[in-house]
This record gives C-alpha cells, structure tokens and sequence, in this order.
C-alpha cells in the first residue's frame, strides 16, 4: 500500500527536481512507483482456440509462459488433456463456439472477465496466442500505477476514436466515440477499474453489450471503459500488435517493450528484426531469440562460446 506523500515531496514535484523526486521514492519524473508490485499479482489471459494449440499455444508455454505458469490462464474452445497435463499451465475450456465470429470471441472475454473477478488478483492483463509477454516491462509499467485508480492501459488500434451506434431500445440508435485498445496488441485493467465494469461485463452481460454496439470485443471493452463510464485510456505504445511495422521497432528496444507479435511468414513476414542464436528458419516469429536474451540461462537457449552475450 502506497503511503500519503509528504510535504517536502510535494515540494520535489513543484520543484521538478528529479533527485529530490529519487529521494522521496518517486522514482524520475515524479512517477510514483508502488514498487511491492509481484508477478502474481497479475492475471494474464491469453485468448486461443483449439486448432493453435500446436500452431500458436507450445511456442507461449515454451517461453514467456513457462516463467508466469502461476499468472497466465488460458482461455479455449476444446479439450486437450495431454496438453493440460504434459505443461501444468492453467487451461479454461470456456465451451464458447470455436468459431471466429464477435459472439464467439466475446462469450470468451466475458469468461476472461469473470475468472479475474474470481482470482482477487490486482491487475487484468489480455493477450492474444500471437502475442509475446515481457514480464519484467509489464511489471514496471503497471508499477507506476495503483490497482484500486482507474487505469486502462493499452495501444489505440487507430489514430482517431471510433463512432459505433449503440443501439437504444428496439429500433433506435445514437452516435457514441470512444477510444480502445486493439486486444491484438494486449492490454490492462486495473481492479478497481474492472469491478466498476461488472454491470456491463459480468456473468454474460459482456455479450449483450457487445450486442447493443455490434462490435468485437476488444471494442466492446473500451465502450464499456470509455463511454460508459467515462475513464480514459491511457495510450500506451509498448504494446505491438501484426498490424504495425514490427521491424521498425529499433532492436535495441525491443527488450523495454511489453508485448510483441509476428504475423504473415514468407513473402510478408512481419517479425522484430532482433539477431541472435537462432535463425530465421529456425525462430521464424524471434520470440525464442527475445526469450533466450531475456532468461539466457534456459536449457534449449544456445550458450554463446565465453558465456558472454551482447
Ligand atoms: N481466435 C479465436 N477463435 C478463432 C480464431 C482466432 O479465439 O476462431 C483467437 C486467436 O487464437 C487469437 C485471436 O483470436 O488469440 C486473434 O486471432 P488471429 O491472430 O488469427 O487474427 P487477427 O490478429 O488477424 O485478428
Ligand atoms: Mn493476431
């Protein structure tokens, strides 16, 4: 728990003096970091389907997952016991339709919803099965925040909000903008900010406001957030969806982001442009190059001749 700040930190804040902001544990620039922030306390959700169990879901759980086993839940559509027992991750079958359609994909972020809820944990983070994790930035980044402020954390999908009409009563409907977070990229709720949205996103009535808007549910999130109860997202760009650029990330950045993605092999791969122990046939998407940069010490990492890497 955050104590108050005193009046000389006020005073550093005024001042903008950055080693005065150091000394009363303000970290740079006044951001308030609430350091006592653990992994555990964050619940990842990781969005999948049956058929990229294989495909998408073992390259996860070879990497970022196996360091968060305790954190990450994953959301599907269908049965898989070896996968289950050989792994020992936390898989929900949501038995919500294996199709991709928006009641589909929104009858499994109503579950995602609901499972936070249930898990008293502080911070709800979603994630694609396309999607890399780098714990230690996630960790930082949701530190200089509070769980119980509310706090919307995530990459705007477009430069502009969105216009959807929100559907009123049986026929009518009126013009709503809001900001959101494209979900291909990931993003974060703060619990407090969560429980506010229980009315809307709870117990299945995340579908039937997916409904009134018709749209996906990532958008439906940031109607929730954003026009329903007026809280800002606050636009983040260390979430990386396939629909941007991915090798103009500079490589030696790529390591501070919070989340990565791949997308199109062959003609249009779309992967960070990191080098490292493995090549690109053999690390086509760079998430166990990011990886074994990040925990070199992982058995099926390459061990550099000299034990150093640079
Ligand atoms: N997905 C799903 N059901 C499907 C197809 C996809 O739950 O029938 C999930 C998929 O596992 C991923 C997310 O939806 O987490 C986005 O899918 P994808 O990356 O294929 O599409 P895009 O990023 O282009 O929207
Ligand atoms: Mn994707």
């Amino acid at each position: 728990r955050a104590a108050p700040l005193s009046g000389l930190c006020w005073v550093c804040l005024l001042l903008k003096s950055k080693c005065c902001c150091v000394l009363c544990g303000l970290g740079d620039l006044g951001v308030r970091s609430y350091g006592q922030l653990e992994s555990k306390d964050i619940f990842i959700a990781v969005k999948t389907t049956r058929k990229y169990h294989k495909s998408r879901l073992e390259l996860l759980i070879q990497t970022w997952v196996s360091q968060a086993k305790q954190q990450t839940y994953i959301f599907t559509d269908g049965e898989d016991k070896e996968l289950q027992l050989s792994a020992g991750v936390n898989l929900i079958n949501t038995n919500c339709s294996a199709a991709h359609t928006r009641q589909a994909l929104c009858c499994k972020m109503s579950v995602e919803y609901d499972k936070f809820i249930e898990s008293q944990k502080k911070w709800f983070c979603h994630v694609d099965d396309d999607n890399y994790v780098i714990l230690p930035s996630l960790l930082k980044l949701l530190s200089s925040y509070h769980h119980s402020q509310d706090v919307y954390l995530g990459r705007p999908s477009l430069d502009h909000p969105i216009e959807a009409a929100e559907r009123v009563k049986s026929d009518g409907s009126v013009s709503v903008r809001f900001w959101f977070a494209t979900g291909g990229a990931g993003f974060c709720i703060s619990r407090g900010l969560a429980l506010k949205m229980s009315p809307w996103a709870s117990l299945g009535n995340f579908i039937s406001t997916a409904e009134k808007i018709r749209l996906p549910d990532d958008c439906t999130i940031g109607y929730i957030i954003e026009a329903l109860l007026e809280v800002t997202l606050t636009h983040t760009h260390l979430f990386h969806s396939h629909l941007e650029n991915l090798q103009k990330l500079p490589t030696d950045t790529v390591l501070d982001q919070v989340t990565l993605s791949y997308g199109g092999f062959e003609n249009t791969r779309n992967v960070v442009g990191l080098v490292g122990g493995f090549s690109l046939t053999e690390d086509p998407t760079r998430f166990k190059t990011v990886h074994c940069l990040l925990y070199p010490d992982t058995y099926w990492c390459p061990k550099l001749k000299g034990g150093h890497r640079h």
